[in-house]
């Protein structure tokens, strides 16, 4: 791994250490119309990275025009095999070119690079590798109906999707969307988040190495109310996947019912690791503290509630505040690192902000819970204490390092605890009675229920949430239903 002045297209002579990025469409880098650009910080420096053209409305249109071109052409009519295999060679370049990609990851997002090593990355290449091999693999049923007919199912691609991606998985979440969609012979337009273009632009250009034929993937970095909104109002995206806030899911909806696009939405979460008093300790504190300072606490599974029965609830507060004091904060380019910045000077201050708040209503702050080093935007992981059920920093998600530890009798005061936030999308329990770890993993509300781990995904399993966690599920089979349409044939049998 080279160190931090990085530039990924060596062989373009004079490029400097600021990249300018252009957009990705119809197999070209392409200016924004306006001609506008906007520009991507490394979190943990504050510098400019790069300068990145700014899609608009006219540009989504253009994009959306190629991707459809693509969708009623190449990508649609080639063999689904042929699709797998470019899929596959796309793979096979993103493994060669995983220095500069993790690197890049790291940059924009300030991400410790050993997680993306980690994680991001090799979760990105097994999503692509995975749903590569479902492109030919993607069938229907012969049903029995009468006599005198033949009825079927095909699964046909839904055709244009929009695909709209937050900044704390960029690569991964992004790819999540990329790989499944286009296994299902759909075309793509996708918005990554404005704070974290360059990694999603870099695989785009890749994906064309490979040879995805053109227009099939375009991607169009800008601001979510113009280049998002557009997206989602395109009268010929026939889909929207999105992963991001709630609050940005709702308006989704509302403006993919212009002509009812098929939506499907993972959003945030709240979600309780909850600890009984015959679990093990160790084992359940580890796991609680990576469970919420992972990626700095900006993973929408983060555990941010942990639930403690009260007769080891100093005990693991205890442990929870000494691995969180414990844990390295520095450079996202040091191999050393465990907890990076977050992502921007706004996501810090609504961060600190709710560590007042946290004080205001009479929580513990055990410790961290403030803006460290000079330059960048580290917070150091916080712990409270004392912290009850009602109050906003545990009901509300704070998307950072910050975890709010509340104590609980027995199992149904757990239960009601860990169901009684607005949203569902993942939950974690500890314990050493097989019994009790089953009535708490049929009864969670949660699309993930983790026993005796946490945090752990995999793409053949399902993942999502209802309520403010989302809409439908992604990976495995969801997602190639996602992507497709069924259909019914029915053959006459006596003509
Ligand atoms: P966000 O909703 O602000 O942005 C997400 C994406 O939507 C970005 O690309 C943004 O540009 C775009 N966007 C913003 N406004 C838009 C609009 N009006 N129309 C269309 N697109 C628009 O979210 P964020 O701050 O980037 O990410 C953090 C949120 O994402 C958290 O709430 C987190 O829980 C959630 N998240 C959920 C999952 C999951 O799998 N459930 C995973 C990661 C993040």
């Amino acid at each position: 791994m080279t160190s931090i002045a990085y530039d990924y297209r060596q062989d373009a002579p004079g490029r400097s250490a600021i990249r300018d990025e252009l957009l990705l469409i119809d197999g070209a880098r392409v200016p924004a119309i306006s001609g506008r650009t906007f520009k991507s910080l490394n979190p943990a420096t504050e510098e400019v990275i790069a300068t990145i053209a700014e899609g608009g409305a006219a540009d989504v249109d253009r994009a959306v025009a190629a991707a459809r071109r693509a969708f009623e052409g190449p990508w649609r009519t080639m063999r689904a095999a042929e699709r797998g295999y470019i899929l596959l060679k796309w793979a096979g370049l993103l493994k060669q070119h995983a220095d500069e990609i993790v690197e890049l990851e790291s940059l924009d997002a300030g991400k410790p690079i050993a997680a993306v090593l980690r994680q991001d990355f090799p979760a990105a290449i097994d999503t692509l590798t995975y749903y590569a091999g479902w492109a030919d693999k993607i069938g229907g049923d012969v049903v029995s109906t009468r006599d005198d007919a033949l009825t079927y199912t095909v699964r046909e691609p839904v055709g244009v999707v929009a695909a709209i991606v937050p900044w704390n998985f960029p690569l991964m979440i992004g790819m999540w969307k990329l790989a499944p969609a286009l296994a299902c012979g759909c075309t793509i337009v996708m918005k990554p988040a404005e704070l974290t273009p360059l990694s999603a632009l870099r695989i785009g250009e890749l994906a064309l190495e490979a040879g995805l034929p053109r227009g099939v993937l375009n991607i169009v970095p800008g601001p979510g109310r113009i280049a998002g909104e557009a997206l989602v109002n395109h009268p010929d995206v026939d889909k929207v996947t999105f992963t991001g806030s709630p609050g940005v899911g709702r308006g989704i909806m509302r403006g993919a019912a212009g002509n009812f696009k098929r939506v499907s939405l993972e959003l945030g979460g709240k979600s309780a690791n909850v600890i009984f008093d015959d679990a093990n300790l160790d084992a359940a504190a580890k796991a609680a503290a990576a469970g919420i300072f992972f990626n700095a606490g900006q993973v929408c599974s983060a555990g941010s509630r942990v639930l403690v029965q009260e007769s080891v609830y100093d005990e693991v507060v205890e442990r929870l505040a000494a691995r969180a004091s414990a844990l390295r904060i520095g450079d996202p380019q040091d191999r050393a690192t465990a907890l990076g910045p977050v992502i921007s000077e706004k996501q810090m201050k609504t961060i600190l902000d709710y560590v007042d708040i946290g004080k205001r209503e009479g929580a513990l702050l055990v410790t961290g819970g403030e803006h460290v080093g000079g330059r960048g935007y580290f917070i150091s992981p916080a712990v409270f204490a004392n912290v009850k059920h009602e109050m906003r920093i545990s009901q509300e998600e704070i998307f950072g390092p910050v975890v709010s530890v509340i104590k609980f009798k027995d199992e149904a005061d757990a239960l009601r605890i860990a169901n009684g936030t607005a949203y569902s999308l993942a939950a974690g329990v500890w314990s050493s009675d097989i019994g009790r770890v089953q009535r708490f993993a049929k009864r969670a509300r949660a699309g993930t229920v983790w026993i005796n781990t946490y945090g752990y995904t995999d793409v053949r399993l399902p993942w999502g949430g209802e309520r403010d966690s989302g809409l439908g599920r992604e990976h495995g089979t969801a997602a190639i239903d996602n992507f497709t349409e069924p259909k019914a044939v029915w053959m006459n049998l006596n003509v």
